[in-house]
């Protein structure tokens, strides 16, 4: 088993207050990544499961057993970190059975469990080597392994990928998954890249400012941000933002800004009825902006001018000046699209997000 439970959780560092109040009940088996930007308190959290950092306040348990105060070594947790932190002196073999030879495990289990991770990770011929012969991606399994011949109930990772180039770092993104999905292990994974929470999580938990903003599964994240940081986290490229007003006009509700005049579709209407005359912030994602054509006559358009043309083979995105702002859409690669060109926008209507001017919050 490998339930983690987080209730309460506070950090101070003195006058820092880094992590605020997280509750989370992390399931069995369960691949759970936490994704923020710099010093939004994620390390600060995993470090906390691991023992390496004590907690201000609040419960860890694992399984149900409170783990507040156990040392680092007691607490049946694995921890890759970013820096791999293999002992330079030693082989790959003896790298991997270190953990096991200070818990005393007898030689003949050792060298089985040892094998048996090497299999899983394909570095069976690498055993006789220092970490210094080895590339970072080969370094990086060794650090795995060194955390798989523990058998823990628990993984953590600790941004393990970030030292790899862009190529290796999609490589061994999928082969962390295949692991996860051979070993089942609960993992819990540290992230400031969102597509790798996107790709890896189960579950993904974005923090900012040590305040977790939600938690959800990849896809409602993105589809029901619950507020702007979130719309705006998830998703590259990122959603765009407009200031807008809104006002009525012949009982319908209209959003506009200096740049932009939409008539709101009906359902984002009724939820914006308590907001007449007041600034709220509409969101739209580049590839939910369409090149309007015939069939979208009635879905909220508006104009624009294209200031810059990415063509990046499987589509084509637009930097596009609309009003004082700019905006990004995510067109098909074959549209015919210059710089300077004037373009009618359409959005789908179905797709669009309302977050309130204040809070930030999703109406
Ligand atoms: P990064 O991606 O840069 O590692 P993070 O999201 O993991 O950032 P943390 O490292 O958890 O963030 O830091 C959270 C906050 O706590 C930051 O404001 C950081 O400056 C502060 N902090 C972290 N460690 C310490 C420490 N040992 N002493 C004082 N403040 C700290």
């Amino acid at each position: 088993m490998g339930q983690v439970v987080l209730k309460g959780i506070n950090k101070f560092y003195e006058s820092v207050h880094a992590v605020k109040d997280v509750n989370l009940q992390i399931r069995d088996k369960e691949f759970v990544v936490f994704v923020g930007p710099s010093g939004c308190g994620k390390t600060t959290t995993l470090r906390m499961i691991a023992g390496l950092e004590a907690i201000s306040s609040g419960d860890i348990s694992i399984d149900g057993n409170v783990i507040n105060t156990l040392a680092p070594m007691d607490r049946d947790i694995a921890m890759v970190f970013q820096n791999y932190a293999l002992y330079p002196h030693m082989s790959v073999y003896d790298n991997m059975a270190f953990g096991l030879k200070m818990r005393k495990f007898e030689r003949p289990e050792i060298e089985k469990r040892v094998r048996e991770a090497a299999d899983i990770l394909g570095i069976g011929e690498l055993l006789k080597r220092k970490p210094r012969q080895l590339s970072g991606g080969q370094r990086q399994r060794v650090a795995l392994g060194r955390a798989i011949v523990r058998h823990p109930r628990v993984f953590l990772f600790d941004e393990p990928l970030s030292n790899l180039d862009a190529k290796l770092r999609v490589q061994m993104r999928v082969e962390l998954k295949k692991l996860h999905l051979r070993l089942g292990t609960t993992a819990i994974y540290v992230t400031h890249d969102q597509v790798e929470a996107m790709t890896l999580g189960d579950r993904v938990v974005v923090m900012k400012d040590g305040v977790v903003q939600q938690v959800g599964e990849p896809l409602e994240l993105y589809n029901q941000p619950a507020n702007k940081f979130v719309a705006g986290f998830i998703g590259s490229p990122a959603m765009n933002f407009a200031a807008v007003t809104v006002t009525e006009a012949g009982g319908s509700l209209i959003a506009e800004n200096s740049g932009l005049r939409i008539k709101l579709p009906d359902e984002i209407a009724q939820r914006l009825r308590g907001h007449i005359g007041r600034e709220v912030i509409l969101g739209v994602r580049p590839e939910d902006l369409t090149v309007a054509g015939s069939a979208d006559l009635d879905h909220p358009c508006f104009d624009a001018v294209i200031e810059v043309v990415e063509q990046l083979g499987s589509e084509i995105l637009l930097d596009m000046k609309v009003g004082e702002s700019i905006m990004v859409a995510s067109v098909e690669p074959t549209a015919r699209v210059r710089v300077a060109d004037k373009l009618r926008v359409a959005m789908r209507p179905s797709r669009l997000h309302v977050f309130d001017a204040q809070t930030e919050a999703a109406i």
